[in-house]
């Protein structure tokens, strides 16, 4: 079964908000190296499923399981630090640089790293500069090579969201939670921004799970598709099989 070989799974979880059932009962099975999207009408349950995977919110009931440890308890440093990184929604970059917000998702993987930084040892410099290389060769990437220096919130908007995901690709996670990567976006950012992530997953070594409201944008990237409504799963399979099935026209044309 899926389940077994997945990556990331949530079994049976239940996220209530008094009386509020903002997931009910749900089973999600993320099988490695591929793209899987979770598609859903407004308030279906999407970000908050995103936020239980990645330990931002705690579960009613229900088990979550990443890399074969049950992580249902953890919290989202320690989640980076097993390898999951996400970007959020509604960005929160705070007063920094764009170098900065990039550095800020490597942070995990400084160990020690104040003691070093405060004693200059040849440890700290060599970070100091993988850290460097690192966010220079995402913000190239990313086309944000020219804005290192700008501060991240004074940035276009589509720039801001990419360099939202460069922090989080900066933690460098075998899993990459994506809520709404173009959101918000005009359709030439939303294209760059498609052709991005599939740059990115063509790399090989990323499984991505992509929250999206664009049906085109999850024909033309997504492996598998999971369909939310009113906090359940209502279909699940192929991108191509979903967007046919009888339920999935429902839920989207609301008739
Ligand atoms: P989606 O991302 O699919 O639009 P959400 O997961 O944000 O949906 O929301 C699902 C439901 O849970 C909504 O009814 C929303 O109002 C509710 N909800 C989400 N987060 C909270 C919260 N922190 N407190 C109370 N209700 C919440
Ligand atoms: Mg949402």
């Amino acid at each position: 079964s899926p389940a077994v070989n997945a990556q990331l799974r949530a079994e049976q979880v239940t996220v209530s908000f008094g009386a509020v059932k903002a997931l009910d009962d749900v089973s999600i099975s993320v099988s490695p190296g591929g793209i899987h999207a979770v598609i859903g009408p407004n308030g279906a349950g999407k970000s908050t499923l995103f936020n239980v995977l990645s330990g931002v919110y705690p579960v009613t009931s229900g088990t979550v399981v990443f890399a074969d440890l049950d992580v249902t308890k953890s919290r989202p440093h320690k989640l980076v630090r097993a390898g999951l990184a996400r970007t959020y929604q509604n960005i929160v970059l705070g007063h920094v640089t764009v170098e900065e917000a990039i550095l800020l998702g490597r942070h995990h993987l400084t160990r020690a790293g104040f003691l070093r930084c405060a004693l200059r040892t040849p440890g700290a410099r060599a970070e100091a500069k993988a850290a460097r290389q690192s966010v220079h060769h995402l913000a190239e990437m990313l086309g944000l090579a020219d804005s290192l220096h700008r501060i991240a919130t004074e940035l276009p908007y589509g720039d801001q969201k990419r360099v939202e995901l460069a922090r989080a690709l900066a933690a460098e996670p075998e899993v990459l939670l994506l809520d709404e990567p173009v959101a918000g976006m005009n359709g030439h950012e939303k294209d760059e921004m498609t052709e991005l992530l599939a740059t990115i997953h063509a790399r090989g070594d990323t499984t991505m799970v992509l929250v999206e409201h664009d049906m085109r944008m999850v024909l033309s990237l997504a492996t598998h598709c999971t369909v939310l409504d009113f906090g359940r799963v209502i279909a699940d399979g192929s991108p191509a099989y979903v967007a046919s099935h009888p339920e999935v026209l429902r839920a989207y044309l609301g008739s």
